[in-house]
Parts: structure tokens; C-alpha cells; sequence
């Protein structure tokens, strides 16, 4: 039996993903093996979204030289954005690469994979489709921990953000039949799994882009009811989802949240600048008041809700002021997380066609470790105010720090770390929280 190693860099989709095409390659006959050094084939599953992802990648690729020197028959696949991206041309600057394939083509893995071993052969498969979702497909939990996994309820995205690469790599938006959604997340549940989350660019659009495949059965149902439905499976399932997109989160969602208490009361909700101007030139469709009556709104349903965002620091034009408007915003909302980043100009964006990449790399690492200082300050504020507070913690393994504590989430996301006495993974245990980090809550277990 021939081994593949997979690599996965990038999103939680990514690694969602990853369990499809392990599925994929299982159903084949190839073996999945743990250790790149012990396998056939190599395939490294990857991310375009910013150039430092890309650079990551290929120096991963050239480090495999030494590898293949050993192992002749080794061959590498790159798969996902970047190979979607840049497509031969990755193949022809990366020369120890012996295919890529894009995101829609994964049911075609097995084929590639005869047609190229034992020659030098190079192959791109790299054709998007409008109604792939993988839908017939049972992931291969590779990186799970047996408590919480992902499941992909669309793929592709259309909105079009003036920075981002996105609707390039991974094609149009289309939503996955509901009932394949909630069977899957029946059947982990079953297995013993205790928490989903529901992944999509921009999940408030599920359903409203009708998967135009021949072959499509199912229902046509919106964002709001088939959280109702996944979350009605058993009120010891806990849901999450990601991404938010802003302009698309309407009351009715967060009146489903309220209404089912095992729907984590967490919302991710990218802002990308607190400067109205910004959101504009990046084709976002909201303005920051439309933004933050949003914020009110998950406050009023859900006042226990805790609420994380994307910021990106130095897009094209950016003033000092729209940067302090940022700044303003993070200490209006109080975010309990942020992903934070540089812009990095993506080739075949519209900011790419049309818009300057004129802020210097200088006043962009700036910015952004502006943005980072307050928002580590923020967090922990934030964290100060929980300690004396008792939760619902999952609980997800034994801590980094000390076999002598395990750790878990509570419906915030926030990280518990407790002694464990006798708790079990995947059972939910009561936790008071005790003292805090920036990142961490410490808390103990509540007879
Ligand atoms: N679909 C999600 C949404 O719109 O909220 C986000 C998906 S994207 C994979 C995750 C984040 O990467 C974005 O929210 C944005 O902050 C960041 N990002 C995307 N393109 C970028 C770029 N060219 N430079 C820097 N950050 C970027
Ligand atoms: Fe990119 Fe915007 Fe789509 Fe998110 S919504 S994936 S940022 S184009």
C-alpha cells in the first residue's frame, strides 16, 4: 500500500478541507501516514491569502528536496489556493513538485496520483466547479481531538473584497445540501464528538445562492434554520460557526442563538478598519454605524456573547486618521479576540488592478503592532472581568503547560486551563474561573 503524508497550512476550511481529501485517498486504497518521512506521496494543502503564507510554502517545498534525494520515488503535490493561484507556474519555479490541484478537483486526486508515479511527469488539475461540495463525502478526522470537528456547509465566496484573493482561488459560493449537514453532524455526535462548527466564507449567505448542480435534492433553507436544525440534533451538541460576513447578519440569527442554548455564544465578525472610508475602497457593503448597530444588536440578544473580529492595518491609502478610527473602534467593542494583520497585495485582486499598495511596509508594521498592544490590553481587561465567574467548560485535553491540568472552552471560546482530578475529555465540567492571562483563563472545578 503506498503512504500519504498530509501538510495542511492556512483557514479551518483548509483543514476541513484536508479530512475530505484523506477520505478521498482512503476510499483509493492509499495508506494515511503521520510522518512525511515515511511516505510516498507528499501533498501539502495550502493558503494564498497573504504572501507570507505563500513564502511558507515554498520554502516547505525546497526543504523536501533533501527528502526526495533520499526517497526517489517520493513525489509532492501542492494543493489548495496556491495551486489554484499560480497553477503551472508553481510547478515550474518549484521543479520538485509533481502536480497541483485546486480545491474543486480533489475527487480526481487518485488519478493524478497513478498517472504521475514512477515518472517526471507534471500535472495541473485546477478547474473550479459551481455545485462541488463534497457533500457524499465522510471526512477523515486527521488533526481531530474526538471532540470537536469542522464540517464545511459551502464553498467559495463572491463578495469580492478589493484585497482579497479568495473568489479567485476558490471560485463561486455554493451551499451544501442541509440534510448531509445535519447527518454528518449527527453522526460525530453519535461517535461522541460534543461540539461542531459550521464553516463558509461568509455562512449568513448559506442558502440564498441555490447550488445550481443537476444532481441537487435538498431543500433550499437559510443560515438561520439549518442552525435550528443542527442545534436541535441534541442540547449536549454544542455549534459554532465562522465566518460572519457583517453585512449579512440579520436579527434572525441571533434570535435562533437565543433560542437554543447549546449555540455558542460567540461571534466572529470581521471589521477589517474602524475608518468608513475603508470598508468602502475594500468593497465590504457596510459602513462602520451599520457595523456597530451589528455589535448592539448581538449585545441585546445575547448579552453574554463574546465577540472577535479581523483587522488588516495599511490598506491602500490609509490615513493616520483611518487608523486611529480602528484603534477607536477596537476600544468601542472590546473584542475578546482578534486575527490581525498587514495588507499584503494579492496578483488578480481589484486592489491589485486598481488601488496602490502606498503605505510603507514601516508604517504598516506600526499600525499593526499598534492595533496588537491594544487589543492585548483589551483582552486582558476583558479576562480580569471573569475571574469570581463560573462556566460550562468542554473539555478538550490535558494542557501544554502541565499534564496535572487540562483544559477546555467554555460558549465564549474562551481557553479554560483547571487541575483535572478526575474529568474526562469530551465531558462538559463546571468551572470557576480563578486568576487570567491575556489569552487564558485559570480556573477549578466546581463540585
Ligand atoms: N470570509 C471571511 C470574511 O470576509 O470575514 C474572511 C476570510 S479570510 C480567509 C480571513 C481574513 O484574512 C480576512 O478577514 C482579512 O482580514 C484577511 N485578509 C484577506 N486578504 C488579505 C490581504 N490581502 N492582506 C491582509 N489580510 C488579508
Ligand atoms: Fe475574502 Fe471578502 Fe470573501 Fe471573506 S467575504 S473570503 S474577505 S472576498
Amino acid at each position: 500500500m503506498e503512504n500519504v503524508y498530509i501538510e495542511t497550512y492556512g483557514c479551518q476550511m483548509n483543514f476541513a478541507d484536508s479530512d475530505v481529501i484523506a477520505a478521498i485517498l482512503k476510499t483509493a486504497g492509499y495508506g494515511l501516514c503521520s510522518a512525511a518521512e515515511e511516505a510516498d506521496f507528499i501533498l501539502i494543502n495550502t493558503c494564498a491569502i497573504r504572501e507570507n503564507a505563500e513564502q511558507r510554502v515554498r520554502h516547505r517545498v525546497r526543504e523536501l528536496r533533501a527528502l526526495q534525494s533520499r526517497r526517489l520515488h517520493l513525489r509532492i503535490g501542492v494543493l489548495g489556493c496556491m495551486a489554484e493561484r499560480l497553477q503551472n507556474r508553481l510547478m515550474a519555479e518549484e521543479d520538485n513538485v509533481s502536480f497541483v490541484c485546486g480545491p474543486d478537483a480533489y475527487r480526481r486526486l487518485p488519478e493524478i496520483m497513478k498517472q504521475i508515479a514512477g515518472s517526471r511527469q507534471q500535472v495541473a488539475e485546477v478547474e473550479l466547479s459551481e455545485t462541488e461540495t463534497y457533500a457524499d463525502i465522510e471526512p477523515v478526522r486527521l488533526s481531530g481531538n474526538g471532540v470537536s470537528a469542522f464540517i464545511s456547509i459551502m464553498r467559495g465566496c463572491q463578495n469580492y473584497c478589493a484585497y482579497c484573493v479568495v473568489p479567485y482561488t476558490r471560485g463561486r459560493e455554493r451551499s451544501r445540501d442541509p440534510e448531509t449537514i445535519v447527518r454528518e453532524a449527527r453522526n460525530l455526535f453519535n461517535q461522541g464528538y460534543r461540539e461542531v462548527t459550521l464553516l463558509g466564507q461568509n455562512v449568513n449567505s448559506y442558502g440564498l445562492t441555490p447550488n445550481p448542480s443537476p444532481e441537487w435534492r435538498g431543500e433550499h433553507i437559510a443560515f438561520p434554520e439549518l442552525m435550528d436544525r443542527v442545534a436541535s440534533i441534541d442540547p449536549q451538541l454544542r455549534v459554532r460557526f465562522a465566518t460572519s460576513h457583517p453585512k449579512d447578519l440579520n436579527d434572525s440569527l441571533l434570535e435562533v442563538m437565543a433560542s437554543h442554548e447549546n449555540i455558542c455564544r460567540c461571534i466572529h465578525l470581521p471589521v477589517q478598519s474602524g475608518s468608513n472610508r475603508m470598508p468602502k475602497l475594500m468593497n465590504r457593503k457596510y459602513t462602520v454605524e451599520w457595523y456597530l448597530d451589528r455589535v448592539d444588536a448581538i449585545r441585546r440578544y445575547l448579552p453574554d456573547c463574546s465577540i472577535t473580529t479581523d483587522v488588516i492595518a495599511g490598506f491602500s491609502t490609509e490615513t493616520e486618521e483611518d487608523h486611529q478610527a480602528t484603534l477607536d473602534l477596537f476600544r468601542r467593542v472590546r473584542y475578546d479576540y482578534a486575527y490581525m494583520f498587514m495588507y499584503s497585495l494579492r496578483e488578480g485582486t481589484y486592489a491589485w488592478k486598481h488601488l496602490a499598495d502606498d503605505i510603507p511596509e514601516e508604517v504598516k508594521k506600526r499600525r499593526l503592532n499598534e492595533i496588537i498592544a491594544l487589543q492585548g490590553e483589551i483582552a486582558l481587561e476583558n479576562n480580569r472581568k471573569e475571574v469570581g465567574r463560573e462556566y460550562e467548560v468542554l473539555v478538550e485535553g490535558v494542557s501544554h503547560r502541565s499534564k496535572e491540568q487540562l483544559f477546555g472552552r467554555n460558549s465564549q471560546n474562551k481557553v479554560i486551563v483547571f487541575d483535572h482530578r478526575d474529568a474526562e475529555v469530551g465531558t462538559y465540567r463546571r468551572v470557576k474561573v480563578t486568576s487570567c492571562t491575556q489569552a487564558t483563563l485559570l480556573g477549578e472545578l466546581v463540585q
